[in-house]
Parts: C-alpha cells; structure tokens; sequence
C-alpha cells in the first residue's frame, strides 16, 4: 500500500492495496463507484485518484444494516470507511484489477457527501459508449473522474516535470512573461483585453513569449525555458484549441545544432520517463526542400521509406499521351514504390487511390505492377522494353512491386498563411506534392508500415524565409519576422532590399524562394515543435522589416523596443517552443488534444461548463469605454 494520500480521512490509497496487505486495518476515503448487493453483502468499489478496491459489508453488518446503507449511499456518494484487508477466496479474484486480489472488509462507514444521480456516468458499463462529448464538456469535473482522463493528465504532470528537471540540468532558468502584454509576430489574430484605466487602449494576451525570450537573451539570461500558455485567435478547426501550452525555450551564443541537440535530448528524456523508448539521438536532420522533394511534405513520416522519385525523364518519352504531354507542359511525373504490394493490394485497392489524389486536387494518379511475365496495371501498355527497362532502373523496381505516379507541377505555389486563412498543406504546397504526400500516407497505411510503435523524430532545416499571403496578396514572413535568413541568401535580400519593398519587388523576393534558419521538429508525420536561429543584428532586422514592406515608422511603433534593446549588445541567439497538447496526446496515444488537457475548449472555442465567451452587461461595457454596435 501506499501512504502518499494518507491524511486526517484515511490511512491509505484504494488502488495501492495488495494481497500483502493483508491483515492491516486501514482508513479509505473516496467515491463510490458502484455497488451491487448480493444478498445480504454489499459490496462497493471505493474509488480516488490511485484507483478502486472491493469494500465487502457484511455478513457481520446485519443485512437490514447493509441494505440500509446502500441505499443511502448513491453512486458517487464520497464516503470514509475502516475496515480490514482481505485476501479474496479463490474464484473470487478479479485479475484485471491491480487491487484484484483483496477487499476490504468494512468496519464503520461514514457518509462524508451525499451525490445525486450524476447527469454523465463515472462507471462505464462494458461495451457501452461514452456519452456525447458536448455533455461530457458540459460535466467536465464528473468526466474528469473517468481513469483515462486520470491516467492522461497524470501522464502529462510527470512529462511537465520531466521537461523541467531536464532543462534545469542543462542550465536553463524558468522564467515567466506576462499575460497582459503587446502584440506578438506570430501572425495570428491576438486575443485583446481592454483598459479599463486607459480608455480606448488594450493589451494583447500573448501569441508565444518570443519577443520576451529574445529580451532575455538581450539582458545576459543565456538559457530560459518556460511552459508558456499561448492565446491564438485562429479560424477554429477540428482539433485545434485558442489557449495552448508550448515548451518554450532560448539560448545565446548558439547555432542550430546546439538547439538540435537540446531540443532532441529533452524529447529522448520524455520518451524513455512516459513510454520507457530509447529514442536514437541524433535525430536525422532534411532540409526543407529534401523533404518536400523526397516526401512532398515539410512534416514527412519518416516511419517508412518509400521516397518520391523523379520519372520525367524516363517516362515522358512513353508512347502515351498523358505521359508525352509532360514535354510540352512543363509538368513532371514522380512515383511512389510500395515494395512487394503487387499480391498484397487487391483491385479495390488500387481504385481507392485515385480519390486520394483528387482529394489533394489532381486529376488522379496512374498505377502499374511489376509481375513476373511483364507489366500490369493502367500504363503498362507505355512499357515496351527499352521504356520498362529504363522504369525498372530509375525506381529500383523488383518484381512484386507496385508504382504509382502523379503527373503535375511540383513545386512549391502561392501559399496562404495558416493563421489567417486556416489553409492546409494541400494550399500551402503544389496540388501534385500535396497527392504524392497522400497516396504515401495512405500506402503506408494500408501496408501496416505506419505502425504505432515506431518513433521516427527528424529535425526539417532551412525553411523558406518568405511566404505569400495570397488573401492580402503580400509577402510575409514564414516563420516570424525574428528569424534570420540563410547565411548564403543574405547578398540576396540585401539587394532587393535596400529600400521599402512592395508590389512587383515583394513578389520578385518571394519568387527568389530565400531560405532561413529556421527548423521544425517533426514526429511521425507530426508537427511537434518550430524555431529559429534570430536575427541578432540591427541594421539586418530593419533590411528584413523593409522587405516585408514595413517602413520605418511602423516598425518603430511595433516592435521598437525589441529595435531599442539591440542597439544594446545582442548575442548571438536561438530557440524553439514545442507544442506540448499535441506531446502528451501522442505520448498517451489519445484521440483528441481534449482528452490531455484538464479544461478545454470545443472546437467552436467555447468553455462548455463554465460558458465562455459570455456577453456582459451594458454597465460593465461602459466601465470598459466599449459600445456594442
Ligand atoms: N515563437 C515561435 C512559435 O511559437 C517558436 C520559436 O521561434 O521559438 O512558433
């Protein structure tokens, strides 16, 4: 047993007690879970935090007693009971439970809270589902008494203390940054709290603490982290919540590899503590544009191979029209392999991949078989000898495999940002990338090479430093305007911007495709952490405000004490912020970042229990100076 939860109530945990046990008297307090009444013995499963153990009352208890007491005591009635441990008698021991092979038998019961009938049930008949999840939001406090939802955020306090002994270890100082506070670069649309002192004026809740970890580093800091709460006002969408937490760090004096090496080594200590995986450090490092040309993603799933090749040259002269049409089109023709799949994918299969491909936006996609008397499939009758030949050589194909391409453009397009048009890979990415990128995934699943107890961790390097923002038709920054550009493409964007660059000179730079120093983290197909080594020079930060078209003034009005602060001594300096839902959903194999968070919001940003956003009244509105339109 254990006496971690011993207090004035109880002497011990339900869930801790073993056969060893046997014999001690003890003092429980907890939640009836349920109980049955098998003819004059009642028993009732005592639940808390660690878990349930069988209380037995009776045959002493007098069955009136008994029978008296049950009624009283309604599911999740909280009740202190003393009694004895027992051994259970052969057959009557429960394996499934850890507390299975005891009970307790029951000396005096006390009510300590009677509970009406709970409108969501805590006890889960077997095989029934789960009620609604609008109602189990609604009744979050009673959900939260479910295991899984015990077992998850248990899971995600060992991992937060994980992280925070790892990162102290390493020198790193937590640091906390305000709530209320200016407006932050990430992009998206900023949650305001308005003054009610300052009327007119607000505060921004912060998107990330960046600019506060670059002032720290400023200000000799040298290595800060810090489990920050960050407030985005996005486009809602099917998994996303407005308030999240990141494992937010900087360091000084760095370049990507000593970020790398950090960021990867706190995620091996987090895997071998929650899952006990021994995660191979270093993580394999691509840079973007290997990933997008080998995986058509700048997330790829590294659990599986199954690289796109390049097949313009070989099949572009096939004696078939779609194919020979590429010549004129200046379109390419790239493939999948899926190894030994010829016996494996049936018919229906194959038909199947066609709709993944239009869902990604291409026409489709064409498939072939290597079998051993030739070529089967919707192409094979391009392959005369020498065309096979040269098929065979070009994918490294075997007999058994199946090849699948896509004819199109691949090249990275116009993009939308994520944070203002909520735009997925597909409009971030070429259609044809974004249909290769599909069929893999979809390959991959349907071969079993997605298996769950793989770990594939990779580091994607030199991001792009421009993105177009198609809705507003300008360009942006990729990752945040702090991020410094690729050491080779400075000359580069020094040229274009020597001056306040709009219209025609802006597409020209997005068109110059500059790379930078920034860098994901990817799991799995997983987005899990972004960064950046940042601009540390003054006179470079202001040529990258230019080339975003934001003029002195502006720059000044917006992040002019981060312009101030640099005329100061800046170090060289570096960090990231790993989303730390989306760790702990993975980590304990949850379906929903709702599931790993204690109170969150619906997909439509509400707060179900509580109810907000709420309207307020017209009295507290004028406090706030705010007319309602
Ligand atoms: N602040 C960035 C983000 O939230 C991360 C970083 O650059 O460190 O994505």
């Amino acid at each position: 047993m254990s006496q971690e939860l011993g207090t004035a109530y109880r002497t011990t945990a339900a869930g801790t007690l073993r056969a060893d046990d046997a014999g001690e008297t003890i003092r429980l307090a907890g939640w009836v879970h349920r109980s049955r009444d098998l003819g004059g013995v009642l028993f009732i499963d005592l639940r808390d935090r660690s878990g349930l153990v069988q209380l037995s009352l009776g045959p002493d208890w007098t069955p009136a007693d008994a029978l008296e007491r049950g009624a009283a005591l309604g599911m999740e009635s909280v009740i202190a009971v003393e009694g004895v441990v027992r051994r259970r008698p052969d057959g009557a021991r429960n394996e499934e439970l850890p507390t299975g092979e005891v009970e307790v038998h029951v000396g005096s019961l006390e009510l300590l809270a009677a509970a009406e009938t709970p409108p969501i049930p805590v006890y889960q008949v077997p095989g029934e589902e789960l009620p609604a999840e609008e109602l189990r939001l609604r009744y979050r406090y009673l959900d939260l008494r479910r295991t899984p939802l015990q077992r998850a955020l248990e899971t995600r306090h060992r991992a937060l203390q994980t992280v925070r002994r790892h990162l102290t270890d390493r020198g790193f100082w937590e640091v906390d940054t305000p709530m209320l506070t200016r407006r932050t670069p990430e992009g998206a649309r900023d949650y305001l709290v308005p003054s009610r002192v300052h009327p007119g004026e607000f505060y921004a809740l912060p998107q990330s603490p960046q600019l506060y970890k670059q002032l720290l580093m400023v200000s000799g800091y040298d290595r800060y982290f810090q489990i920050a709460k960050c407030l985005r006002d996005e486009d809602l969408r099917a998994d996303r919540q407005p308030e999240f937490t990141q494992i937010d760090a900087e360091m000084s004096f760095v370049a990507e590899e000593d970020v790398f090496t950090v960021g990867e080594e706190m995620m091996a200590a987090l895997w071998k503590e929650v899952l006990g995986v021994d995660l191979p450090t270093p993580f394999p490092r691509l840079t973007y544009a290997e990933a997008l040309a080998w995986y058509g993603t700048d997330k790829p799933d590294l659990r599986f191979g199954m690289e796109f090749v390049d097949l313009t040259e070989t099949l572009q002269h096939a004696d078939f029209r779609l194919f020979s049409a590429v010549r004129e089109s200046g379109e390419q023709i790239k493939g999948v392999v899926a190894k030994g799949a010829a016996d494996v994918l049936s018919r229906k299969d194959l038909d199947a991949l066609n709709p993944v491909a239009q869902a990604a936006g291409v026409p489709g996609c064409l498939w072939v078989k290597r079998t051993s008397d030739g070529w089967s499939g919707q192409f094979a009758r391009a392959l005369d000898d020498e065309l096979g030949r040269r098929l065979v050589e070009a994918a490294a194909l075997e007999v058994g495999d199946v090849i699948v391409v896509v004819i199109g453009r691949f090249r990275r397009t116009t993009t939308v940002r994520e944070s203002h048009g909520g735009a997925t890979d597909a409009d971030r990415l070429g259609g044809a990338e974004a249909a290769l990128d599909a069929l893999r995934r979809h390959l991959g699943d349907r071969l079993g090479l997605r298996d769950a107890s793989k770990h594939a961790w990779a580091w994607i390097t030199e991001f792009p430093l421009f993105d177009w923002d198609a809705e507003a038709d300008r360009l942006v920054a990729a990752h945040h305007p702090f991020t410094a550009p690729h050491p080779e493409d400075v000359p580069v964007l020094l040229e274009h911007a020597s001056e306040t660059v709009a219209g025609e000179g802006a597409r020209a730079l997005f068109d110059a495709r500059l790379r930078s120093r920034a860098y994901d983290a990817v799991y799995n197909g997983h987005e899990m952490a972004s960064g950046s080594i940042r601009i540390h020079d003054a006179r470079l930060q202001r040529t990258l405000f230019r080339a975003l078209g934001i003029g002195q003034e502006e720059a000044e009005r917006k992040f002019g004490f981060l312009l101030d602060a640099f005329r100061y001594g800046v170090p060289p300096h570096g960090g990231f912020a790993f989303g730390f839902d989306r760790l702990v959903m993975l980590l304990t194999g949850a379906a929903s970042l709702r599931d790993v968070i204690a109170f969150p919001k619906t997909t439509a940003a509400r707060a179900l229990f509580e109810g907000a956003p709420a309207s307020i009244g017209d009295d507290e509105l004028k406090d706030l100076h705010i007319r309602k339109r």
